[in-house]
């Protein structure tokens, strides 16, 4: 293996209803939702076909069957949703099929390849709020990797849900040695309204600008790898954006990792690719041929996020 060769990565928020429940849109979605196990069958053949390492970042209760009673445990006062908690997926009535999938994490360790199962929370609670405390936190990062070692997993790495980084710190108490951090773009780092990001975000698209290059960066002794592109679907607005700018970006943070060194790391839900299936990871196997085609020529390497913590040595 070349030492100096770029790194292209992969982290997958995987959550199914968990990651909206609470914006009260779940009917948006939730064609896409019933079509993920397929995108994550279809993912994983392609993560084999292509010999590509990836970190699966799962919200834990995706795991575990569930009456809805988490009386026991006290919701935190977010501004957009008045009982955590009572809101949950499990505790609401939703079709159990939206938000438990028992066979997720036998589906992803079948793979061939090293697929790291990380955690993206135990309820995908929204850790970087102001309201959600240290206490909060604890709970939902201590469950979490409490349901993972209950299925064999130690979680390495962490995906904050809506890359909302708070109480780091909770994560190295808990053995967690990764997380990702925000896309290294300026308007992603800023307390930026999302007035003002959504049309930045499409310009990057609009103008298919190459994904910026990404370095581990020491956080209070867990190592962050920042994003460096979302893998964005032809929907929700990404279709006015011209030709296949997803596709397209990717390849330009590929080549340009290949030249430099450095890690390009792409990321996305695997809902996103479920609105349509066939056409959407039709786009991410052009990716993934690119960057197979650059590993074989020891141009970069493919590796998950834990990975490129252990090949970082210190922690
Ligand atoms: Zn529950
Ligand atoms: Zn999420």
């Amino acid at each position: 293996m070349n030492d100096k060769a770029g790194v292209f990565t992969i982290s997958l928020d995987t959550e199914l209803a968990w990651g909206m429940f609470d914006k009260s849109n779940i009917d948006k979605y939730e064609h896409a939702y019933r079509n993920t196990p397929e995108v994550i069958n279809r993912l994983c053949e392609l993560f084999d076909e292509y010999e590509i390492p990836a970190t699966w970042a799962v919200v834990s209760h995706l795991l575990e069957d569930c009456d809805g009673d988490h009386s026991d445990r006290m919701s935190p006062d977010l501004k957009w949703v008045d009982d955590w908690f009572g809101k949950l997926p499990c505790a609401s009535g939703m079709d159990e099929d939206l938000w438990y999938a028992p066979w997720l994490i036998d589906r992803i360790q079948d793979c061939e390849t090293e697929q790291e199962i990380g955690l993206h929370g135990s309820t995908h609670m929204q850790l970087g709020a102001s309201s959600c405390s240290r206490q909060h936190a604890e709970e939902e990062i201590r469950i979490g990797v409490e349901t993972l070692r209950a299925h064999g997993v130690e979680a390495k790495t962490f995906v904050f849900p809506r890359n909302d980084i708070g109480h780091v710190d909770v994560l190295r108490e808990h053995k967690i040695k990764t997380f990702r951090g925000s896309d290294d773009r300026w308007y992603e780092q800023a307390p930026v309204p999302s007035t003002v990001k959504a049309p930045l975000r499409f310009a990057d698209e609009a103008t298919r600008r190459a994904p910026p290059v990404v370095e581990p960066i020491e956080r209070n002794g867990v190592i962050e790898i920042p994003g460096s592109q979302v893998f964005r679907p032809s929907y929700g607005g990404w279709q006015y954006t011209p030709g296949e700018s997803s596709v397209l970006r990717a390849i330009k943070g590929l080549q340009c990792v290949a030249q430099t060194g450095g890690i390009f790391h792409l990321w996305f839900h695997p809902f996103n690719l479920g609105h349509n299936p066939d056409q959407e990871l039709g786009k991410l196997e052009r990716v993934l041929k690119v960057a197979s085609k650059l590993v074989k020529e020891d141009k970069i390497v493919s590796l998950n996020n834990n990975m490129i913590r252990e090949k970082c040595g210190s922690i």
